[in-house]
C-alpha cells in the first residue's frame, strides 16, 4: 500500500504538520511519497520521492491549480491513500480531490484501530472507526493526534507544472482573532482535574504550568464548572494532545480523559488514590495531597 502525503508551507515555511504525515503513515505501514507547494529552498527532511511545485508560481493556496497539480502527482504515483493535516488547506483541497477522483473521504483521523480509521463523531463526544468503501481513499488526520516523525533527507525532488488559468488569486493570510490556547502544539502541560478542589485553586496549577514552560490544560468537569474555558479541555470533547511531557493533577483518568493526552511522552500524574486508573498510562503515579505537592514542585523549580 502506498499513501500520497501533502505536505503544507505556509508564510515561505514548511509546516512542521507535514511530518505528523509521516508518523501517521508509519503507524499505518504503508510506503510513502510527498507533494507540496513549496520552495526548493526549504526542502523536506525527507529520502523520498517528493512532488514539488513552486509555491511562488501556483501560490501558497489556489484550489485550482494546487488541484491541478496534486492530480497529475496522484497520476503519476497511483497511491492508495492520499492524506492531508486536517487544516484548513486540507480541508478545502481534499473534498474537490475525492470528489475528482470519486474516492472516500475520511476527515479528522485521531487514531487506528483494527477495523479502520479512528473519527469523532455525535460532536465529537464519541469515537468510531470508519473503512472508506472504496479502493482508494482521501483521508485527514487531526492536528497533533500523530506523533511527527522525520524520515530524513534528502529527497528525490520531481518538479510540478500546471497547464491552464485561474480565476483566484491568493491574496494572503489573515490571522484568527486568539481563542484560548493550542495545546495541540504545546510541548509541556499541566492539567488541571476535579480533584484541585475549587476554581481558586487553578492558579496553583497554572503557576506549575508557567514555570515549566507549559500550558493549562483541564479535565471536562474543571470546564463544566466553568473554573476555566473550554479551549483548556483535553480528551474526546476537547483538544488531543501530545506533549513531551503531559502532568494530571487530581484527575482520575477516565477514558475520554485518557483518549485526549495517552500519546503524551512523558505522563506524570499526582493523585491521592494509588489506584487511580490514570496509574495505569501515567510514567510516574506521585501519590499525595496535589495541593501540597504542586505549590512544593513550583518553588523548587523557582530556585
Ligand atoms: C460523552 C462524554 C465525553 C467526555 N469528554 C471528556 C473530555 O473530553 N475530557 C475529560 O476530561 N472528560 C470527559 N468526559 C468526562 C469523563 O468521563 C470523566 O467524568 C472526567 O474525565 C473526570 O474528570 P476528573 O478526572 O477531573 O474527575 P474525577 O473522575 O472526579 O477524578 C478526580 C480525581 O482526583 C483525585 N483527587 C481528589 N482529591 C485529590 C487531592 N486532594 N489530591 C490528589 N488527588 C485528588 C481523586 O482520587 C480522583 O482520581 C466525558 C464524558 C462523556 C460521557
Amino acid at each position: 500500500m502506498k499513501a500520497l502525503l501533502i505536505g503544507e508551507y505556509r508564510e515561505a515555511k514548511l509546516l512542521d504538520s507535514t511530518y505528523e504525515l509521516f508518523g501517521f503513515a508509519a503507524q499505518l505501514g504503508v510506503k510513502t511519497a510527498l507533494f507540496l507547494v513549496g520552495s526548493d529552498s526549504q526542502l523536506p527532511a525527507y529520502n523520498g520521492t517528493l512532488y514539488l511545485a513552486d509555491a511562488t508560481k501556483y501560490g501558497e493556496y489556489n484550489p485550482d491549480l494546487h488541484k491541478r497539480l496534486l492530480l497529475e502527482a496522484i497520476g503519476k504515483e497511483s497511491p492508495d491513500y492520499i492524506v492531508f493535516v486536517h487544516s484548513s488547506y486540507g480541508w478545502d483541497l481534499a473534498p474537490r480531490i475525492a470528489a475528482t477522483l470519486k474516492a472516500a473521504q475520511v476527515s479528522e483521523i485521531v487514531g487506528l484501530t483494527e477495523e479502520g480509521f479512528e473519527v469523532g463523531c455525535c460532536n465529537a463526544k464519541m469515537r468510531r472507526s470508519v473503512k472508506p468503501a472504496s479502493q482508494r481513499a482521501v483521508l485527514t488526520i487531526q492536528a497533533g493526534a500523530f506523533q511527527p516523525v522525520q524520515p530524513g533527507g534528502p529527497p528525490q525532488v520531481h518538479p510540478m507544472t500546471a497547464e491552464g488559468t485561474t480565476t483566484l488569486e491568493f491574496v494572503g493570510y489573515e490571522p484568527a482573532e486568539e481563542k484560548g490556547v493550542d495545546l495541540a502544539r504545546a510541548e509541556v502541560i499541566v492539567s488541571a482535574g476535579r480533584g484541585i478542589g475549587k476554581k481558586d485553586n487553578i492558579p496553583v496549577i497554572a503557576a506549575l504550568a508557567k514555570a515549566l514552560g507549559g500550558e493549562l490544560g483541564a479535565s471536562r468537569p474543571v470546564v463544566d464548572a466553568g473554573w476555566v474555558d473550554h479551549g483548556h479541555q483535553v480528551g474526546t470533547t476537547g483538544q488531543t494532545v501530545s506533549p513531551k511531557l503531559y502532568m494530571a493533577c487530581g484527575i482520575s483518568g477516565a477514558i475520554q480523559h485518557l483518549a485526549g493526552m495517552k500519546k503524551s511522552e512523558f505522563i506524570v500524574a499526582v493523585n491521592k488514590d494509588k489506584d487511580a486508573p490514570i496509574g495505569e498510562v501515567a510514567d510516574v503515579l506521585v501519590v499525595a495531597d496535589v495541593m501540597q505537592f504542586v505549590p512544593a514542585l513550583t518553588a523548587r523549580l523557582a530556585r
